[in-house]
């Protein structure tokens, strides 16, 4: 059966596209994975991805009367399926958010894990969707406490729509942040598990601008054993 998870978070650039892929490429290793940017209007998993040049992306599969088929979508890359999003302003308008339900659906039937790189921030149609199409969230944040205070909203929100949380990724950690604390002010705030905390690294940055995903591009770096360490503990349903 399969599992979808939305990776979301309360503000932009907390590492969620970064951590989607780590996490794709990561259960990969045991499930079949598909990854989605899902993140329509923000879209740049594909730069993470090395598919700056996909032709055809997301946002054909959401327009009425589309021509592509999902699987013209599909990319095989680093041992996932990947859909990538386009960049385009004009295409994400007259993209229909609610479509992003069908071509869920329709990834579901061939694939063991979905995992849905999500928007920032709530409120909009697109904003919300992946969440509500997802069983469980995985919230990334930075381990600072209105970081968490954004995850918690993110979080209720989710539960609203009977979306359960799987846990939080604290990415980003500098060697001096108090990890213990970061991690038992989570549990109190999420009630829910610390997944991993993933350590500021050079080699995300590097990974990003090689257009690979950490785990391909250093996969023996802390920030790779962090994030394999979390979707460990994800612990998907088979
Ligand atoms: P989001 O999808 O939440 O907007 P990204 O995954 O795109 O965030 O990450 C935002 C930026 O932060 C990127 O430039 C990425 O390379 C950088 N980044 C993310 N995680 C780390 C990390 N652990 N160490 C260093 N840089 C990171
Ligand atoms: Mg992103």
């Amino acid at each position: 059966m399969v599992e979808a998870f939305a990776v979301a978070s309360g503000k932009g650039g907390t590492g969620k596209t970064t951590s989607t892929l780590a996490l794709g490429m990561a259960l990969a290793e045991e499930y079949d994975v598909t990854v989605i940017d899902a993140d329509t209007g923000m879209a740049n998993l594909l730069f993470h991805a090395g598919l700056d040049d996909a032709d055809v992306t997301l946002h054909d599969l959401l327009v009425e009367d589309r021509d592509a088929s999902v699987d013209d979508a599909v990319y095989e890359r680093f041992g996932m399926s990947v859909v990538p999003c386009g960049t385009s302003l004009a295409a994400f308008e007259a993209a229909d958010p609610i479509r992003l339900r069908d071509v869920v659906a329709e990834l579901a039937r061939d694939t063991d894990v979905l995992l849905l790189d999500s928007p920032a921030a709530l409120g909009s149609k697109s904003a919300v969707l992946p969440i509500v199409l997802a069983d469980r969230i995985v919230v990334v944040l930075q381990p600072t406490v209105p970081s968490l205070s954004d995850g918690l909203k993110v979080q209720e929100y989710a539960h609203s729509y009977g979306t359960d949380t799987a846990g939080v990724v604290f990415n980003r950690v500098r060697p001096d942040e108090n990890v213990d604390r970061i991690a038992e002010q989570a549990s109190r705030y999420f009630g829910g598990q610390t997944l991993a905390s993933v350590p500021e690294s050079d080699a995300v940055r590097a990974a990003r601008r090689a257009g690979e995903p950490l785990l391909a591009h250093a996969p023996d770096d802390a920030a790779a054993d962090a994030f394999r360490e979390a979707a460990a503990r994800l612990d998907v349903r088979d």
